[in-house]
């Protein structure tokens, strides 16, 4: 039974405890599926353009007083004392993304440069507000931020756009545009919004998909994109931002040079496309309902009472050695039906059933956790085919297979 992972069982894949209020415990499974979803879209990084960085987690608040979070921000934040200075856990990544952009001289030849930082954030909400996955004081976000100059905007827009799509059309949501520009109260120069805002109207228009002018809503130190995703019941939720920031990179003065001795100013896109990994599980599992589609190599074997335990071990082995998510359960008080009933009331994709006479002929009997029979296969045959289910990130890998 502390296989099932549906529904009510949601407790089998994470848990929240007193002695850490906000902060999620992530059981094996739970880990399974957040691994999956940082590994997805770091895939999705290495064909982007995308560079990993790791970055500290805790800092001099003198950082974040150039950043401006200490004037804004500070309740928020946990902070305490290091040898009588006062420092402060990240609430995100974006100033000490500004140290890395600042620690060399920079030239234009390395923009844009795209940074992304899969760091654990801490924001400190008050416990009363605390709701499950969806408001929590610890998390993980696939956050990153694009250094770019002013022209380089439109290009890196629509990347941006092309990724949350891709990403998207893999969960099964429809989304929603709104273009947010100048407010009323705005930092920095008219002409300069207005360049950046007509760069993101030409991504928005020849990115295909309808959007929504939302004037005077933006930040007041950049224009933004606000995505809106549909869940499965017709509920909205915010977990994409696309923002543009001329102020930071003027608070922390960086530069780039081009052209000889010329120094100039990027902009800075912040960019997320899950938001926070923690969030973005509570809206894929409710949107699923306990049933995940994105991961359609999850496996179990189960063998024949008969059977000896070393050929499911082995066999798992194999899956393993491909780098396929797979359990055995070889349960001697529970009949062969019983353990198939039970991985599919635990949502397992496939259970592979390996018995004597699959032994005998290296084959397993492949059935969905929704009952379908797919009958025997080599093993050879059913790892290739996962693997061609799980790159091919198929929805209904489970009808195909
Ligand atoms: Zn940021």
């Amino acid at each position: 039974p502390d296989l099932l992972w549906r529904g009510h069982q949601l407790h089998y894949l994470f848990f929240f405890h007193d002695l850490s209020p906000g902060s999620c415990f992530f059981l094996p499974k739970g880990a399974y599926i957040y691994n999956s979803l940082i590994e997805f879209i770091r895939s999705e990084y290495r064909m982007r353009g995308f560079q990993e960085v790791v970055t500290p987690n805790i800092y001099n608040s003198k950082l974040w007083q150039t950043s401006g979070h200490w004037q804004h921000y500070s309740e928020n934040m946990f902070s305490f004392e290091v040898e009588k200075e006062t420092f402060a856990l990240k609430p995100m990544n974006c100033p000490g993304h500004c140290l890395m952009f600042d620690h060399r001289p920079r030239s234009w030849r390395e923009l844009p440069l795209r940074m992304a930082d899969f760091g654990v954030l801490h924001r400190n909400e008050l416990s009363g507000a605390l709701t499950g996955l969806t408001r929590v004081r610890r998390f993980q976000q696939d956050d990153a931020h694009i250094f770019c100059t002013m022209d380089q905007i439109e290009e890196e827009i629509k990347g941006c756009l092309d990724f949350l799509r891709t990403v998207y059309d893999v969960f099964g949501f429809t989304f929603k545009l709104n273009l947010s520009t100048r407010p009323e109260k705005f930092l920095g120069e008219v002409e300069v919004w207005n360049q950046a805002e007509k760069q993101l109207e030409n991504s928005l228009n020849e990115f295909g998909e309808k959007w929504v002018l939302n004037p005077g809503d933006g930040a007041f130190y950049g224009p933004k994109i606000d995505i809106q995703i549909k869940d499965a019941i017709g509920r909205y939720h915010q977990c994409a931002t696309i923002q543009l920031d001329f102020q930071l990179p003027i608070r922390f003065n960086l530069t780039f040079v081009r052209y000889s001795l010329l120094w100039k100013r990027p902009v800075i896109i912040h960019r997320a496309i899950l938001g926070s990994v923690e969030r973005m599980i509570a809206i894929l599992t409710e949107n699923y309902g306990g049933k995940w589609y994105i991961l359609p190599e999850s496996c179990i074997l189960c063998a024949h009472l008969t059977t000896r335990t070393g050929s499911a071990h082995q066999v798992r082995q194999e899956f393993h050695s491909a780098g396929l998510m797979t359990d055995v359960d070889l349960d001697p008080g529970c009949t062969l039906n019983k353990k198939i009933r039970n991985a599919q009331l635990a949502q397992y994709n496939f259970i592979l059933v390996v018995g004597e006479k699959e032994k005998a002929s290296d084959t397993v009997n492949v059935r969905t956790r929704d009952n379908k029979v797919h009958g025997e296969r080599t093993v050879s045959d059913c790892i290739e085919r996962l693997k061609q289910l799980k790159a091919g990130r198929a929805r209904n890998a489970e009808e195909d297979f």
